[in-house]
């Protein structure tokens, strides 16, 4: 079975009569990008906070790494690298320099072997050119790498990023990204918040989604995106696939038809000896944005879903 990472059983947080987080349960695995997708206010930073021993539950328990947490956050944190809400710096020092200070806190070795840790990271968040210059000379973007070069420093089994690409431009999200995915796949698991259904749907292998405090949907993303059972026609002449494949048919529109059956084949042969011109055929998959809108009782722009 797949190990754990992070597990959370009836989790809450009440601030007075706010439900901020109100009672969900994650499970989070192994290998996975898991992607929390929520809009803003519904509870993510609170989750994450909790999640790392910095917030207390009113009620329900969290087991990160299969430990307990915050009973066992002294073996657990060694072990996660973390970002929430914008990494705090020390401006007037250069990004080597608080990186080194970080370090000074953590495996400890060599004085060049801590020097090496601290310009790998740089390197790997793209900072090793100007990992000298002070940190209030950072644009925003260069900043969140360097919290990330930070969340890097332990080489931890588990990253958790709270909106980590918030404020990059594309290219600084792009290299994230790209960073994310390597990291996973030599073996990190992520949990990244985030109020971007795209970069959810780019990144996460998981998809866990909360709407005002619950969880209204956590699966693997191929499940999500599974196929409906219906194969995708793209022809100039809707109708036609209509006269010939009569109640089959599920819906068209101007230049495609949607066909019940799972054999794109099939129906390209039906359609092609009966002269219907056909420019394309897919399996329909519902996109994340569908999945989400049909399980959260949210407008689109509430789950971030451009307009
Ligand atoms: P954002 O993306 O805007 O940070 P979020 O999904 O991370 O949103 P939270 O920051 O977890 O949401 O906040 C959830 C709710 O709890 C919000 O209504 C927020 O105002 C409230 N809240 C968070 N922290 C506190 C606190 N310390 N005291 C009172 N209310 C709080």
């Amino acid at each position: 079975m797949t190990e754990t990472v992070i597990a959370t059983r009836g989790l809450r947080k009440r601030y007075g009569a706010l439900r901020a987080v109100d009672g969900i349960d994650l499970d989070v695995r192994a290998g996975d990008v898991y992607g929390f997708l929520g809009a803003n206010g519904s509870g993510k930073t609170t989750t994450v906070r909790m999640l790392l021993g910095l917030v207390l539950p009113t009620e329900g328990e969290v087991e990160v790494l299969g430990r307990p947490m915050p009973k066992a956050a002294r073996e657990v944190l060694p072990r996660v690298g973390a970002l929430i809400e914008g990494p705090a710096a020390y401006g007037h020092l250069s990004g080597r320099a608080n990186l080194a200070l970080l370090d000074a806190a953590g495996p400890g070795g060599s004085r060049r072997s801590r020097r090496q840790r601290v310009g790998d990271v740089l390197d790997q968040v793209g900072l090793g050119g100007v990992g000298k210059r002070p940190v209030k000379a950072y644009s925003l973007g260069m900043r969140q790498r360097l919290g990330l070069a930070g969340a890097l420093l332990r080489r931890p089994d588990l990253l958790v990023l709270d909106e980590p690409t918030n404020g990059l431009d594309p290219q600084g999200i792009h290299e994230i990204r790209t960073l994310l995915l390597d990291l996973n796949s030599t073996g990190t698991t992520v949990f990244l918040s985030s109020h971007l259904l795209a970069e959810i749907e780019q990144l996460a292998t998981r998809v866990g989604v909360l709407d005002r405090g619950r969880v209204v949907l956590q699966d693997d993303l191929t499940t999500l995106t599974a196929p409906t059972g219906a194969t995708v026609v793209q022809t100039p002449d809707p109708a036609r696939v209509r006269a010939v494949l009569g109640d089959r048919v599920l819906s068209t529109d101007a230049d495609s038809a949607v066909v019940r059956g799972t054999d794109p084949a099939e129906v390209n042969a039906a359609l092609v000896s009966a002269g219907v011109p056909v420019h394309g055929l897919r399996l329909q998959r519902p996109s994340l944005e569908e999945v989400v809108l049909a399980a959260a009782s949210t407008s689109a722009d509430r789950v971030g879903v451009p307009a």
